[in-house]
């Protein structure tokens, strides 16, 4: 057994992600007394602005954006308890095509051995038992959720540890149901099955290929006030429309998709932590 606390670090793009895609295992592992190291690799600059101007309007100053948003992570991970907050202040690179992909710093024109080699520092200091990402399609497409996935993985191949590693995803079935709630509240939304598959690339997992189910909806109080603690964004925040007990009814379970272990724990599995306690 490991003489250490067991460790949960989680490899995220911007300011929010943490929130919205790992608030809920965030809060939950803390509770349980794991350490909780977050690494959030850009500054968030291509945000909305203060008063909401829209990144490349007149009066958008990604340096004043991503000061603002350095607080507002702060806050959040003040709720959601996270031990350790490591910034890698990459240049948010803004989405897939915008011209902020190559501005100086971007995280999208970093090489991924620069990134990769940043993180395994981070990795080898914290010594995680347990790391979550996103796949390799950023989960939706968004660059610099390409680039973390990218660097996460680079970064294992370079340290001597094998945590377990997991991949943000949803399942299909909830992805169906999310996007009922989104037209209810008069947002558009395709459900992947839906979706022209050429046209978008494909958003969450059939059921059936989620390895993990973690239940966090006793912590959806905690992941719902961290995701509004990123206020300055809440127009781009679809959830904070559908009050807590919706949300939390919604996104209760957090699911992803085991692709490294060495602890021959049974999937499915419903603990990132399985065989290692
Ligand atoms: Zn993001």
């Amino acid at each position: 057994m490991i003489d250490r606390p067991l460790t949960l670090m989680a490899v995220h793009a911007h300011p929010d992600d943490e929130a919205s895609g790992t608030g809920g295992v965030l809060a939950r592992y803390a509770a349980e007394g794991i350490r909780t190291v977050l690494v959030t690799c850009t500054d968030g600059g291509c945000g909305d602005g203060p008063g909401g101007v829209k990144p490349g309007d007149p009066g958008h100053d990604p340096a004043a954006v991503a000061a603002m948003r350095r607080t507002e992570l702060e806050a959040a991970c003040e709720v959601l308890k996270v031990s350790h907050l490591e910034l890698l202040e990459y240049a948010d690179s803004g989405m897939m095509g915008w011209a902020t992909n190559d501005a100086p710093n971007s995280f999208w024109r970093t090489p991924v051995e620069e990134g990769a080699a940043r993180l395994a520092e981070l990795i080898r200091r914290y010594e995680p038992d347990v790391v979550v990402t996103y796949d390799e399609n950023g989960f939706y497409g968004h660059p610099d959720h390409i680039q973390a996935h990218r660097i996460t993985m680079a970064a294992l191949e370079l340290v001597e540890a094998e945590p377990k590693v997991y991949w943000t995803t949803a399942p299909h079935s909830m992805m169906k149901r999310f996007g009922e709630v989104m037209r209810e509240f008069g947002a558009d939304f395709e459900a992947p099955d839906e979706a022209q598959a050429d046209e978008m690339p494909p958003i969450g997992l059939p059921d059936e290929e989620i390895s993990t189910w973690v239940d966090t909806a006793a912590f959806g109080d905690q992941k719902f006030d961290a995701l509004a603690a990123h206020a300055s964004q809440g127009e781009n925040i679809f959830f904070l429309r559908m009050g807590k007990e919706r949300f939390t009814d919604l996104w209760g379970v957090e699911t992803f998709v085991r692709v490294k272990d060495s602890t021959g724990a049974a999937v499915p599995e419903t603990d990132l932590f399985a065989g290692l306690r």
